[in-house]
């Protein structure tokens, strides 16, 4: 069986990755790795399902373990991507997407450089903030906050391998699983295979 591929998935706050991993993740051979952060949830967020929602104490005793793959600070709290997350999905064959800030990408650039990395952006930061403001789950504080961090995520795109404009849902999920297509497609990908059909002629 085929490994699946861990796949980095960037998105400046609303960006509108949620709507498009849960469109993404109808597909069952996708999951999206579940991270620990330090952060209060929101409303409708629940432990185990859209983080593990630990306190400062349980992320530190998880670093001493070394349970992480990756880890970073946001906005005044921590996040983590946990190994046990991770490798044991790749080995049934499953696509594991990180849903990661620019920091902790670009640690999985080091540690994983077999990744496929993917950056989401908005089609502007004024469209960002309108989508925040929608949103309506942060303080006008916490919003400029974000967009000020969103504004200096953009300066990363260059460091992934494809950006996707999320304007409209659809055109960016097909677009989404395009790439994940090509990338299956490439000369690397198809070595193995094409090994075998010469074997075997
Ligand atoms: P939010 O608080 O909006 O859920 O997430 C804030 C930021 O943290 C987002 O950019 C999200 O992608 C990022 N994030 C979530 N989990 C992790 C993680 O495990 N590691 C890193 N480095 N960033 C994460």
């Amino acid at each position: 069986m085929n490994k699946g591929r861990l796949i980095v998935f960037s998105a400046p706050s609303g960006c509108g990755k949620g709507t498009m991993l849960a469109e993404i993740l109808k597909d069952e051979s996708f999951r999206c790795s579940i991270s620990a952060t330090t952060r209060k949830p929101r409303e409708g967020e629940a432990d185990g399902v859209n983080y593990y929602f630990i306190t400062n104490e349980e992320f530190e005793q998880k670093l001493s373990e070394d349970a992480f793959l990756e880890h970073a600070g946001y906005c005044d709290h921590y996040y983590g991507t946990l190994k046990s997350e991770v490798d044991p999905y790749l080995e049934k064959g499953i696509n594991v997407i990180l849903e990661i800030e620019v920091q902790g990408a670009m640690k999985v650039r080091k540690l994983r450089p077999d990744a496929l990395f993917v950056f989401i952006a908005p089609p502007s930061v004024n469209e960002l903030r309108r989508r925040l403001h929608k949103r309506g789950t942060e303080s006008e504080e916490v919003i400029e906050q974000r967009v000020a961090a969103a504004h200096e995520e953009l300066t990363y795109a260059d460091k992934y391998d494809y950006v996707i404009v999320n304007d409209a849902l659809e055109d960016a999920v097909s677009d989404f699983f395009a790439v994940v297509r090509a990338e299956q497609l490439t000369v690397k990908a198809q070595s193995e295979f094409i090994d075998e059909v010469i074997k075997n002629a």
